[in-house]
């Protein structure tokens, strides 16, 4: 860490907001944490929690807060909210959490001085789009994490299928954060080889249309199946969010597929959605335009098509308890 206080506040400590701090403290990201919650003792305990193990990682002061912890904050991320139910449709779960986001932009916006907000509740998506627009706040300072966990996801499958180091794993999925999200299957490749090209060096056949949907599959059901296994889903979007404030705090300019709202590039406009994205210490400073297959264009414009329409019925919707 270099010299001065830098900060990350952390709104919700729940399961995400809680191993996003722990991560935080694990890779000695900044000097100081702090946890919010409607439920004090809840953001308290988790900051006590991760304190006792801090001289295994390193001096840093992790502790619970209110909203004007938010003035001269680097990054502060919203997790508050609630998991979609069993049966309930994203509409539902987008009338309990879009009140929610709504009073605490407003709170944050009270005593916001600098630095980037980074949306992880879900419907990741439209809630960026909407916490954009209610803070007034220059375009791409704040964005989502959008598929940048299931960028992960499709990048420890292939991984898995070829045995090769994820690291060299290149692959991103872009779009919705959602059932249509897509894979830049042109754009996949392995230590600078394409898929099938890396395929043949490991003596592997190349994946099929079929091997290729299946993989698709798994990573959209991927976190449904841990959530059915365990309850929730935590330690693969922590790491994920570390390592978007990691970028954001040594304004690395990062390639990620973050949520933004894109006006322009691949010609979509107004809408927040996933494109391989430039992170810097301002948020994000510039979404790509991408060289897409017809097919992969296709899918794209039915994505935009699919959340547009998404959004509009979520900004359609009377809401109640919007003081919360
Ligand atoms: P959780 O229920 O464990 O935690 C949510 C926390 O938010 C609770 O501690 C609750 O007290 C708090 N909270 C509720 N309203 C609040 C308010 N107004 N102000 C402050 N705190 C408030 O849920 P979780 O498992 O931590 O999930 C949190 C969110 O993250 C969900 O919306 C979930 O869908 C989302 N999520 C997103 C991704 C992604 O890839 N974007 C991945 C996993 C989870």
């Amino acid at each position: 860490m270099g010299e001065g206080n830098s900060k990350i506040v952390i709104i919700g400590a729940g399961f995400v907001g809680a191993t996003i701090a722990y991560t935080i403290a694990q890779h000695q990201l900044v000097h100081e944490v702090v946890l919010i919650d409607v439920n004090r003792d809840k953001a308290k305990g988790e900051a006590m929690d991760i304190s006792h193990g801090l001289c295994h990682m390193g001096q840093m002061d992790v502790h619970e807060g209110d909203y004007s912890d938010c003035a001269d904050s680097d990054i502060v991320i919203i997790t508050a909210g609630v998991n979609r139910r069993p049966g309930e449709t994203r509409l539902d779960l987008a009338k309990r959490n879009v009140p929610i986001s709504k009073s605490i932009t407003e709170n944050i916006m009270k005593y916001y001085t600098r630095g980037v907000i980074l949306v992880v509740s879900n419907p990741v998506d439209v809630l960026t789009y909407l916490v954009q627009k209610w803070s007034g706040l220059p375009n791409g300072r704040v964005m989502g994490t959008g598929t940048g966990l299931d960028s992960s996801r499709f990048r420890t499958l292939l991984s898995q299928k070829i045995g090769v180091d994820i690291r060299n794993v290149h692959g991103y999925m872009i779009g919705e954060h959602g059932d249509a999200m897509l894979p830049m299957w042109s754009a996949t490749n392995i230590a600078g080889q394409t898929l099938d090209e890396t395929c043949v060096a490991y003596g592997i056949d190349p994946l099929t249309d079929e091997e290729k949907e299946e993989l698709l599959s798994m990573v959209k059901t991927g976190g449904a199946e841990v959530i059915k296994k365990k309850g929730a889903t935590y330690f693969a979007i922590a790491s994920v969010t570390a390592s978007i404030c990691e970028t954001i705090l040594k304004n690395q300019n990062t390639i990620k597929t973050v949520s933004s709202v894109i006006n322009g590039p691949q010609g979509i406009y107004d809408v927040a959605l996933s494109l391989p994205s430039v992170v810097s210490n301002m948020g994000v400073t510039k979404v790509l335009n991408l060289k897409l297959t017809e097919a992969e264009q296709a899918g794209l414009d039915s994505c935009v098509q699919k959340m547009k329409s998404f959004l509009a019925q979520v900004q359609a919707t009377q809401y109640d308890g919007l003081e919360r």
